[in-house]
């Protein structure tokens, strides 16, 4: 490549297509005593042959061509040798006669032209190394444009001549062979480069042009361009006009692509806002309806009305699940899920977990087996309530599409090396089965597969969580499944393994104990919904007679009734009208010196609360979640009251 630079020259291959032996001996002669060009020469007689070399061996550096040979005679000889060899180096040889031959030849493509008789060594020499290297410049040149996507053009209205880089006409998708442009041809409509010759009108009057332009190919695809081009007068009101055109399709195309891109990722952050918000804002309400169907259960009703109240609360509960499902989903994709690396038993949980599901299968009568391999660690390190919901919601599924046969629940260890084991847990159902191409689809959300008779509970999201929770753990999950035979559903994830609990590791679980009933004592309920107000104040009132509950309408509410009386504990709900739960929180234990210390207890359904702590954070000693159990409340309550100073 740097020959040029370094003084180091190459020996160069040349064909020479000359019929007359002794003139082609004559050649070889000159340049073998010239010193400016090492070559080796070989020497083909008819065109034909001249053309099968070419064929076979396609390192020719230069082609000296006589145009009069017996198979052809004169320019045609030179159109030929083109026609099938267009990046050839050729160097035209003419007759005396014939030098106006020579100059056309130059025009069609030949590097240069000789007249016979009129050369010495040291002028073929010369010629030949130009040609060559002028060649291998273009070539270059071309190389650079065609990756650049980068044309040039040339125009003089004086000569008439006009001249185009290939680029430019790759461009513009127009063959080789049409390659014949004149500056008048270009200012014609219909012509292929007629955006070159308007753009030479406007250069005319602007004297420098830059613009984006569509251009449409003789294929009909479309192409994004952008020029450049500058006037310069010359002599006689002539103009000579050079230009750039550049292919910017693609880079038009990813910018394109990337407006899509953010467009569709700030609607899906608004979807999963709304989405968010609207579910909690469900939550709210569902805290009521169950309270009040747990208060409805604890009156006196006849046999009818406790079957009514039943399905109230059940009906509420299968909501509340599609909430909290629709919940998770949005806090999965805002934001990576923090996992537990808790010790716990395997064999526990999946004994608890087993309780639990074999009633859903006695529904259906369906039997739920489990098979554990002998060898299972007795203590894993991990979070046991995400495996819980991933299993809950495999083996729920599994009854929910089987209506006869079984359901199996198998653990295999897939590894286990230095203190690591991988487990695979598999569920397997002897259901309805799943279409083999859409086993990758029912992970997507919200897809459920159509049944023709039969209309399934459920939100198409179970599996997406149960995908997420394992994947974002380094797990993975996948399904097989035979159409009416039934399906599997696999799931690995790694676990440390331990042989037993730390020694010190406290039981967690311990009797609460129960409030002394002689004690009375004072629960302020911070809270705006009125029916919230209600469901909290009678379950507290059912549960102790002692307790005198006081409502506060708001923060500011609640301030201005703990300047007049104090109380045990408060329960604040979070989202608020004027002063919200955590500025109220503040403010007592900033403001309020004899209620610094009030246990409070956030109450709200944001579920996002126990995210690292924000509660405790804000100076709040502990959260109930909204749509409360009685009995987590009734614990928490009684675990701070009794840590009361007595
Ligand atoms: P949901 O069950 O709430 O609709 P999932 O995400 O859990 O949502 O499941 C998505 C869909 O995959 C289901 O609606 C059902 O069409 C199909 N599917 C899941 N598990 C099974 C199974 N064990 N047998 C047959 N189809 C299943």
């Amino acid at each position: 490549m740097l020959d040029h630079l370094s003084g180091y020259q190459p020996k160069r291959k040349i064909l020479l297509i000359e019929d007359d032996p002794s003139y082609a001996r004559l050649v070889e002669i000159l340049l073998e005593e010239s010193d400016l060009l090492d070559c080796f020469i070989t020497n083909k007689q008819t065109l034909e042959e001249g053309l099968v070399e070419l064929q076979n061996t396609r390192d020719y550096d230069a082609v000296l061509l006589d145009l009069s040979l017996p198979d052809s005679n004169g320019f045609s000889t030179l159109e030929k040798l083109i026609f099938n060899f267009p990046n050839q180096t050729i160097i035209v040889l003419t007759g005396r006669a014939d030098k106006e031959l020579g100059i056309k030849s130059v025009k069609a493509g030949a590097q240069d032209f000789l007249v016979k008789g009129e050369f010495d060594g040291e002028g073929l020499a010369k010629t030949l190394r130009f040609s060559i290297e002028r060649k291998n410049i273009k070539i270059r040149l071309e190389e650079t444009q065609r990756l650049a996507k980068m044309g040039t053009w040339e125009c003089n209205t004086g000569t008439h001549a006009f001249f185009a880089s290939d680029e430019v006409y790759h461009i513009f998708g127009i063959e080789a062979i049409k390659r014949s442009f004149s500056c008048e041809s270009i200012h014609q409509p219909g012509n292929p480069l007629y955006l070159l010759g308007q753009t030479h009108k406007e250069a005319t009057q602007q004297q420098r042009i830059k613009k984006e332009a569509r251009i449409t190919l003789p294929d009909g695809s479309a192409r994004n361009v952008m020029l450049w081009c500058e006037a310069t007068p010359i002599e006689n009101n002539a103009h000579v006009f050079s230009g750039i055109i550049q292919d910017i399709t693609e880079r038009i195309r990813n910018e394109e692509l990337k407006k899509e891109k953010d467009l569709a990722e700030q609607s899906a952050k608004v979807r999963e806002q709304v989405i968010a918000s609207v579910s909690h804002e469900m939550r709210t309400p569902m805290n009521a309806i169950l309270g009040m169907s747990n208060l409805l259960l604890n009156s006196s009703l006849d046999v009818e009305q406790i079957s009514f109240a039943e399905s109230i609360k059940q009906s509420s509960e299968t909501l509340l699940g599609i909430i909290n499902d629709i919940l998770q989903m949005s806090t999965i994709n805002n934001s990576r899920i923090e996992f537990e690396k808790e010790a716990f038993s395997l064999q526990k949980l999946l004994e608890n977990f087993m309780k639990a599901i074999r009633y859903k299968g006695t529904e259906k009568n369906l039997s739920i087996e489990l098979n554990l391999p002998n060898d299972l660690p007795p203590i894993l390190i991990g979070d046991k309530l995400r495996l819980k919901q991933v299993l809950y919601n495999l083996v729920g599924n599994a009854i929910k599409f089987t209506d006869e046969g079984s359901i199996t629940i198998d653990i295999e260890k897939v590894f286990q090396e230095n203190q690591q084991v991988k487990l695979r847990f598999i569920v397997s159902d002897t259901g309805i089965g799943i279409p083999q191409d859409r086993l990758i689809d029912i992970f997507e959300s919200f897809t459920r597969l159509q049944t023709k008779d039969r209309l399934f509970e459920g939100t198409g999201l179970g599996l997406t969580i149960a995908k997420a929770l394992t994947e974002q753990q380094g797990g993975k999950i996948w399904a097989t499944s035979q159409l009416g035979k039934g399906s599997q559903f696999y799931f690995e994830l790694t676990f440390t393994s331990k042989d037993q609990l730390d020694k010190g590791t406290p039981k967690k679980k311990f009797a609460i104990p129960e409030l002394d009933p002689q004690t009375r004592f004072r629960i302020m309920v911070v809270e705006d919904h009125k029916m919230n107000q209600l469901v909290v104040s009678k379950t507290l009132e059912k549960k102790w007679k002692n307790a005198e509950i006081m409502i506060a309408n708001n923060g500011d509410e609640a301030i201005e009734l703990l300047q007049e009386e104090l109380v045990d504990i408060i329960l604040m709900d979070i989202q608020m009208p004027g002063k919200n739960g955590f500025e109220t929180t503040a403010y007592i234990r900033n403001q309020m010196p004899k209620m610094a210390r009030v246990p409070i207890l956030a109450m709200t359904a944001h579920v996002n609360i126990t995210e690292q702590n924000i509660y405790s954070k804000k100076g709040m000693d502990d959260f109930v979640l909204k749509p409360f159990v009685p009995e987590q409340l009734f614990d928490k309550i009684a675990h701070y009251l009794n840590k009361r100073p007595k």
